[in-house]
């Protein structure tokens, strides 16, 4: 059974990974997120500096820990303790790092990337800024088309975001999107759809065969 899942999952990726090349990313599909991490250690040019954004597929794949140790400048955000100035710094230092590293919250089968964000640092760094883009996304993050991809965001990620987060906003307490939402901690702000990637902005995608972030 598990193996017809995983021929079934391969398939879908393979499908994403033809059409993203298509659509003129880079495009690496791997099976776990110890080859993502070896990837990405693989693409970055040593002593980049590496903005990364708001996402628990990054974090999940330990790339943090061995940037670390590498000895990279790395600015993110996702630290105990910052004063909200010390945090809008180092969001704009990502904005303008040589590498960013991120997720997606959506993919569609025909390779379109699909974000919502809040305070939007993170999709404006996919689009211009860094000297390139990295991302990582899971199989877990395909969808069958762009009203889909939408669904999920404000159906998936963003209540177990918003619970994660302890945030005070109907999803939190629901489990899905209150579409009436106007809660002053809305997290659905802004979408983004990159159908391309952004004409100077190098953007690689990272497939991954395994279930990882939201
Ligand atoms: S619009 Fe509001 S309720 Fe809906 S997913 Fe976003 S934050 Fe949650």
């Amino acid at each position: 059974m598990r193996d017809l899942e995983n021929w079934l999952e391969e398939k879908r990726l393979q499908r994403v990974e033809k059409f993203l090349k298509e659509r003129g990313f880079n495009v690496f599909l791997v099976s776990d997120k110890d080859s993502a991490k070896n990837k990405i250690l693989e693409i970055i040019p040593k002593e980049a500096t590496i903005g990364i954004g708001g996402s628990v597929t990054i974090r999940q794949i330990g790339i943090i820990e061995e940037l670390e140790k590498r000895g990279y400048i790395i600015y993110h955000h996702w630290k105990e303790g910052l004063s909200f100035e010390q945090d809008l710094e180092i969001r704009k230092k990502e904005l303008l790092s040589d590498v960013f590293l991120s997720s997606v919250n959506a993919i569609t089968l025909s390779g379109e990337l699909v974000n919502i964000d809040g305070i939007g640092n993170r999709v404006s760094a996919q689009i211009f800024g860094p000297g390139q883009v990295i991302v990582v996304v899971g199989r877990n993050k395909i969808v069958v088309n762009l009203e889909t991809a939408l669904w999920r965001i404000k159906n998936i990620t963003a209540p177990l975001n918003a619970k994660r987060l302890n945030l005070n906003v109907p999803c939190a307490e629901l489990g899905y999107c209150e579409e009436e939402c106007n809660s002053p901690n809305k997290m659905c702000r802004i979408i983004t759809i990159l159908t391309a990637p952004p004409s100077r902005t190098p953007f690689t995608v990272i497939l991954v065969n395994e279930n990882l972030g939201f």
